[in-house]
């Protein structure tokens, strides 16, 4: 049996078991697809502290060989479900089942895509969805956002400070943010609007992007941008534990300690009901999940 299950091997749950094997806890992570979670994809990542520029890959390595080298145990399984019963964790995946005394979920969040040809490799590159990340890559550069709510409005906001120019492709005849931030957008002679408008494809010349071909209104048209920043929602990795205490989007809800609505599980990282979602929020929740769950372990 183990003391703890963390499920997600992100910089949330990698954290997490940092801490619980520096206590000499007996840890398993679960993780359905790679090392790493979101951030792995990168090429570049300039706000961790410690480092001006490092990649997500790089990052993530040196976390995994760090607990790799305290003697964590991984399995490459996906979650299905946890179940409680005499005061442990039963944790069923596709391949079968795992006991511990604690969980910690740490399944993480994604981006909503355009799922356009080509994505994956242009993410980083040309292709963005968070401003905090990536702003900076496009100071005096010409960006686009995609989306109209107040999660993009928010977005081009702040990009329009330090960008040469905004243009916003919405698929809607009109904005659908605050209206407060409607009225900025709207006024701002920085930002181009494109209503009723998809995006069809990335430009992509010798390899390099270059922009999006929209359609506006039955019109196909070629807009040259530098970057754009995807902000059409997100989604979080939650749907096996849907017995837990849930916000609105169907983010966990864990209190200051990182407990969830169920003794003995806690939550970490994106998939936790919170506002701000970057790497250092993801290891700061890791540590006071670990921290909680050792408190836990030791009563
Ligand atoms: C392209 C990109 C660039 C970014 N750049 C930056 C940046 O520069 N700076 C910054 O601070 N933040 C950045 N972010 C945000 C940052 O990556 C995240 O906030 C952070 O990585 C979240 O970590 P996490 O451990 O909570 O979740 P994740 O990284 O999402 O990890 C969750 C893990 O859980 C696994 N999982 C999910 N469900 C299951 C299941 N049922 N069973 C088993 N495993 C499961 C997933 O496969 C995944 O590996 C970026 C995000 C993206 C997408």
């Amino acid at each position: 049996m183990y003391d703890t299950i963390i499920i997600g091997s992100g910089m949330a749950g990698m954290t997490a078991a940092l801490y619980l094997l520096r206590a000499q806890k007996k840890v398993l992570v679960i993780e359905q697809e790679s090392i790493g979670g979101q951030i792995a994809s990168s090429p570049r990542v300039e706000n961790y502290p410690g480092y001006k520029s490092i990649s997500g890959s790089e990052l993530t390595s040196n976390l995994y060989d760090q607990i790799e080298e305290l003697g964590c145990d991984y399995e490459f399984e996906e979650v299905l479900s946890i179940e409680s019963k005499d005061g442990y964790k039963i944790v069923k995946t596709d391949l079968g089942t795992h006991e511990a005394k604690t969980v910690i979920i740490a399944t993480g969040a994604k981006y909503r895509r355009l799922n356009l040809d080509r994505e994956e490799e242009f993410i980083g590159n040309g292709i963005s969805f968070c401003v905090a990340c990536d702003g900076a890559f496009y100071n005096d550069k010409k960006v686009a956002v995609i989306g109209g709510g107040n999660s993009a409005l928010t977005i081009a906001l702040d990009l329009v400070r330090n960008t040469s120019g905004v243009t916003i492709i919405q698929d809607m005849p009109k904005l659908t943010g605050e209206p407060i931030n409607v009225e900025k957008i709207t006024n701002n002679p920085k930002v181009n609007i494109h209503y009723n408008s998809k995006v069809l494809s990335y430009i992509i010349e010798n390899d390099e992007f270059k922009g999006i071909t929209i359609l506006e209104s039955g019109i196909k048209k070629d807009i040259y941008v530098d970057g754009i920043f995807v902000s059409i929602g997100t989604i979080a990795n939650t749907k096996p534990f849907e017995n837990l205490k849930m916000d609105d989007y169907k983010y966990i809800i864990g209190d200051a300690f990182n407990q969830t609505s169920e003794e003995g599980i806690f939550v970490a990282g994106d998939c936790k009901s919170k506002r701000i979602r970057q790497l250092t929020t993801a290891t700061s929740d890791g540590t006071i999940a670990a921290i909680s769950c050792l408190n836990y372990l030791n009563k």
